[in-house]
C-alpha cells in the first residue's frame, strides 16, 4: 500500500496524512477555534486522543462518511438489527443458539472442525467456524496456532480511552438552549469553548487520570423514532470519556462511582439542555467501562473497539500483520470477526470481508451469493 502510495504526488500526500496527528493537520488546514473544535471532537469518538500520530486519517474518514451517508439506526433499537439477522440466518435454515460460553476451538489436523462449550458440549462445524475472538484470548481458544502470531496478538495495544454511558428514560423530549434544531440531531457532542480542553482531557486520560474537563456526547434517539416510546416521552443515551482503572482504587471501584460520576455529568448537560431535570428523567441505566467489559469478551478492559485504533493496528494490520486477513496462521478454516478486526469497532457490517474471505477458500460466488440475498 505505501509503495503505490509512494508513487504519486497525491499519494505521497495522502501519507503524510495517514502518518500525522489529526491536530497537527487540523491546526494547518484552519484557523477558527470552533472549526477546528469540530473535526478534532469528531475524529476523538474513534476512542484515541487527535494528537496520537497516525489519527490524520480518520479526518477524512469520520466527518466525510458522516455527511456522506450519515448514520444508520435500526427501527426500534439496536436489538432489531440482531433480530434481523437472526431471522434471516433461520429463514436460510440456519440455527441461532444463544447464551453457550464456547472455550476452545477443536482442531484436527491443522484445521478447524468445531467448538467446546463450558460443560463439554460440541458442536461441529461442517465448512468452517468462524469466532469474535479477542487476540489477547485467542491463544487460549487456539493453542494450535502460531506460536509467534500468538504472541504479536497478546501483545496488541488497547486503547486508554473508555467510555462510561448513562442510558435515561424521560417524560419529556430533551429542550436545549441552542434551538430545537439540535434535538433532530442523532449525535450531538457538547463542545468545550477552547481546543486545548479537549487535548487536557486526552493527556489525562493517557495517565490514567480522571479528565478534569468533560466532553459529553448525547443522542435522543426518540426525536427520529418515535417506535421507542410511548406518545409524548422520550429517551436519552449520552457519554464521557474515563480511564478504565478509576485512579481511586482500580476498575472494580466503577461499580461505586460510576453513579456520582454520572450526576456530575447530568448535572454540566443541565447548562445547554434545561429539561434534564431530575424531575424529567423517569430512570437511568449508567455503564462504567466494567460494565463494558462485562456486556462483551471483545471489550476487553472497557475498549469497545476490541484494540486501540492506532495506525500500527490499522487496516490490513489489525489487530495483527498476522491476523489482518481475518485468518488464524496455523489453523485453517478458522475465520475471525469483531470490533478488533479492520475496519475496527463500530456496526459497519465488517463481518463482510470475514465472508469473502471465506467464500473465497470456499470456492463460493461472493458476488452471486450477495445478488441472490438482493
Ligand atoms: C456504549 C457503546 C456505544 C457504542 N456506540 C456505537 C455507535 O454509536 N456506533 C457504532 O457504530 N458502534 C458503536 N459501538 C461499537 C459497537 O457496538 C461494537 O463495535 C459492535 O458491537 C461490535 O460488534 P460485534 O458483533 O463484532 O462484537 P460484539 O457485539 O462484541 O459481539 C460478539 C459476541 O460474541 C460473543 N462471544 C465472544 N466470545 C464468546 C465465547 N467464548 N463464547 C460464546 N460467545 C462469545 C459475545 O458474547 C458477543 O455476543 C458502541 C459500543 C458500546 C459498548
Amino acid at each position: 500500500m505505501y509503495a503505490m502510495m509512494d508513487q504519486s504526488r497525491e499519494g505521497r500526500e495522502l501519507m503524510a496524512i495517514m502518518l500525522k496527528s489529526a491536530y497537527d493537520i487540523v491546526l494547518h488546514w484552519f484557523r477558527h477555534e470552533r472549526v477546528r473544535l469540530h473535526f478534532l471532537r469528531m475524529v476523538s469518538e474513534n476512542l484515541t486522543g487527535p494528537e496520537e500520530k497516525g489519527t490524520g486519517v480518520g479526518l477524512l474518514m469520520f466527518l466525510s462518511f458522516l455527511e456522506q451517508y450519515g448514520i444508520g439506526v435500526a427501527v426500534g433499537g439496536s436489538g432489531m438489527l440482531t433480530k434481523a439477522l437472526i431471522d434471516c440466518i433461520e429463514d436460510h435454515g440456519g440455527k441461532v443458539t444463544a447464551n453457550v460460553s464456547v472455550e476452545r476451538v477443536l482442531v484436527k489436523d491443522g484445521r478447524a472442525v468445531g467448538v467446546r462449550a463450558a460443560g463439554g458440549q460440541e458442536f461441529m462445524a461442517k465448512e468452517a467456524v468462524i469466532g469474535a475472538l479477542h487476540p489477547h484470548v485467542l491463544p487460549k481458544f487456539v493453542p494450535e496456532m502460531d506460536p509467534a502470531a500468538a504472541r504479536a496478538a497478546q501483545q496488541t495495544e488497547i486503547t486508554a480511552n473508555c467510555v462510561l454511558t448513562i442510558h435515561a428514560a424521560l417524560n419529556e423530549p430533551l429542550k436545549f438552549k441552542a434551538g430545537d434544531h439540535v434535538g433532530r440531531a442523532m449525535m450531538i457532542e457538547l463542545l468545550p469553548d477552547r481546543v486545548d480542553v479537549l487535548r487536557e482531557h486526552f493527556d489525562d486520560l493517557r495517565y490514567g487520570r480522571l479528565p478534569r474537563h468533560s466532553l459529553i456526547g448525547l443522542g435522543s434517539a426518540s426525536n427520529l423514532d418515535p417506535t421507542r416510546v410511548p406518545p409524548g416521552k422520550a429517551i436519552m443515551h449520552a457519554w464521557d470519556y474515563v480511564p478504565y482503572e478509576h485512579p481511586d482504587g482500580g476498575a472494580a471501584r466503577w461499580d461505586e462511582l460510576k453513579i456520582p460520576f454520572a450526576e456530575r455529568m447530568l448535572e454540566k448537560m443541565r447548562a445547554y439542555i434545561p429539561n434534564l431535570t431530575s424531575a424529567n428523567i423517569i430512570k437511568y441505566h449508567c455503564d462504567s467501562p466494567l460494565d463494558m467489559e462485562r456486556t462483551s469478551p471483545s471489550f476487553l478492559r472497557g475498549d469497545i473497539h476490541g484494540v486501540a485504533p492506532y495506525l500500527y493496528q490499522f487496516g490490513a494490520h489489525r489487530p495483527t500483520p498476522d491476523l489482518g486477513q481475518n485468518t488464524v496462521p496455523g489453523v485453517e478454516r478458522l475465520y475471525l470477526v469483531g470490533p478488533f478486526q479492520h475496519p475496527g469497532g463500530g456496526v459497519f457490517g465488517a463481518g463482510r470481508g470475514t465472508a469473502m474471505r471465506m467464500c473465497s477458500d470456499l470456492k463460493i460466488d461472493f458476488d452471486k451469493v450477495v445478488k441472490g440475498a438482493k
